[in-house]
């Protein structure tokens, strides 16, 4: 297998896996029930996109 000719330096090893970590989702809140859900996703609580109903929801007894 080959060898890397020079060991990578903490600095350099930081700059590659500055990319690695996932941002945090965008949070809003949903205009139809004020719950918090992410932007420019489906809320999972009222299953409502765009104030129009996109998830047939469970109802709840
Ligand atoms: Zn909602």
């Amino acid at each position: 297998m080959a060898e890397p000719k020079k060991r990578t330096n903490s600095s350099k090893q930081g700059m590659r896996r500055m990319h690695d970590h996932t941002k945090q989702a965008n949070i809003v809140y949903c205009e139809s029930c004020h719950e918090p859900k992410e932007a420019h996703k489906v809320c999972y609580s009222c299953g409502n996109f765009d104030k129009k109903p996109v998830l047939e929801m469970k109802k709840e007894k």
